[in-house]
């Protein structure tokens, strides 16, 4: 793997670690070269630190198995009840990557002090394990995230691993705990992969850690796909709220391209005002002319024809590094770029494009009755149509389709994207996982 490939994206030119306008950028090679030893073989660095190696994993299996609530229960809904089992692995500046453990899920011990608990030195994944209607479980492409946890991790000093070794222990425990959790007599099901690093140092000075836990749990999560104004309405769609100039998600030069804790906490404040008023998620805006960034914790695209008549499917580009890199968007951006540039299933062939867009443009798109959909695309959320947008005190309705539950485009990227995470198609993306015990 190339430095390039796990280094996040910078406006800064070339690092050295003598520039100043470079410090993260420098700090963060430094780092990888240092705890992912296996990273940088090609480069001949040594170092004593151990790698992050799942094939020196020792299970224990929990004596007290819990029962498995239904997918529609009040538990499942509350998202509190994991799995029997988790994966930790610890690490230490002293010796690297210590051997992995499979145990049954439970607390962990952290001192008072721990870093993670004063300085936000955490950061996570959101994957699923699905169970498929040809009754096997399937990951959706676990490099991505495994990728992409390496990025978050080394944006904020926890130490770097081997992505493919995360996505053994991933699949180890989903392995585990899949066969009674995800049964096979209930295909269309899935559960929450939650991936997790923390630094662990009992000590209260400011500074890289020195400690740090990885962890992976499994929970039971709700199908989110019906919004919670759906709900409260009965109307179809994501109710949107656009931020006001007193709330930024991220900037140039920040973290928000990393799933990083940090991001997250500071944002709650607006989105449990955003409920409050009816709406589902804050649309995240960026700049003085209002660019359109992200929805909740979730990547945003709008289709809309363009004034000399073609239709285009438009998200913000990542280059800015203020947005996530969704593993979700890149899929739909990819099956949109392979499937929709010519006429299928009785659609108008797509441009798909990345840039930078304002809601000046999404507003006058709406007004010349240009707008065709917009819809959210995430892991948890999965792909949601956007029935309307709250900007500066207006509402702008969005076209929800000719059923009124789905913009034409979302319904067939939803489709194949379905399609290939339950099994229905064979493809790359989806990774059969091995049971254990079947
Ligand atoms: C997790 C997340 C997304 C979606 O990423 P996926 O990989 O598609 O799940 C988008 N934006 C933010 C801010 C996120 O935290």
């Amino acid at each position: 793997m190339s430095l390039a490939a796990i280094t996040p994206p910078s406006s800064s030119g070339t690092a050295t670690p003598t520039s100043t306008s470079a410090l993260t950028t420098a700090g963060i090679s430094a780092s990888l070269q240092k705890t992912a030893p296996s990273l940088f073989a090609q480069h001949g660095t040594s170092t004593p630190l151990a790698d992050l190696d799942a094939s020196l994993l020792h299970a224990t299996h929990t004596t007290a198995p819990r029962a498995v609530p239904g997918h529609d229960s009040a538990e499942t809904a509350a998202q509190r009840t994991c799995t029997d089992h988790m994966v930790t692995a610890r690490w230490t500046l002293a010796h690297g990557w210590e051997a992995p453990e499979l145990k049954p899920y439970g607390a962990l011990s952290i001192m008072p002090n721990a870093s993670v608990l004063h300085y936000a030195t955490e950061c996570f994944e959101g994957m699923k394990l699905y169970r498929g209607h040809d009754g096997r479980l399937r990951l959706f492409r676990p490099d991505r995230n495994a990728a992409r946890m390496l990025t978050s991790a080394a944006r904020i000093a926890l130490p770097a691993f081997p992505p493919v070794e995360l996505i053994k222990l991933v699949t180890t425990l989903c392995a585990t705990d899949g066969p009674k959790w995800l049964p096979k007599t209930q295909p269309g099901h899935f559960l929450y992969i939650r991936p997790t690093m923390i630094a662990t140092d009992a000590a209260l000075g400011v500074q890289r850690p020195k400690e740090a836990l990885l962890y992976v749990i499994l929970a039971c999560f709700p199908d989110m796909t019906v919004s919670a104004s759906s709900r409260e309405t009965g109307k179809s769609g994501l109710r949107l709220l656009a931020s006001n100039d007193d709330t930024v998600r991220a900037w140039p030069g920040g973290f928000g391209f990393a799933k990083v804790g940090a991001n997250y906490g500071p944002s709650l404040v607006a989105q449990g005002e955003a409920r409050a008023r009816g709406y589902d998620q804050i649309l995240w805006l960026f700049g003085d002319d209002c660019g359109v960034t992200e929805a909740g914790a979730s990547n945003f695209f709008v289709a809309w024809e363009t004034r000399d008549g073609k239709m285009q499917l438009v998200t913000a580009p990542l280059d800015a590094g203020i947005i996530l890199d969704g593993v979700t968007r890149r899929s739909v951006l990819e099956l949109a770029r392979t499937r929709l540039t010519g006429s299928v299933e009785g659609l108008a062939p797509l441009e798909v494009v990345e840039r930078r867009f304002t809601m000046a443009e999404v507003v006058l798109a709406a007004d010349e009755g240009r707008l065709v959909e917009a819809f959210a695309a995430g892991t948890a959320f999965f792909i949601a149509p956007v029935a309307e947008i709250h900007f500066r005190g207006k509402d702008l309705t969005v076209p929800m389709g000719a059923d009124g539950k789905s913009g034409p485009y979302a319904k067939c990227l939803k489709g194949w994207l379905q399609g290939i995470m339950y099994g229905r198609e064979t493809h790359e993306w989806g990774v059969v996982v091995d049971e254990m015990g079947v």
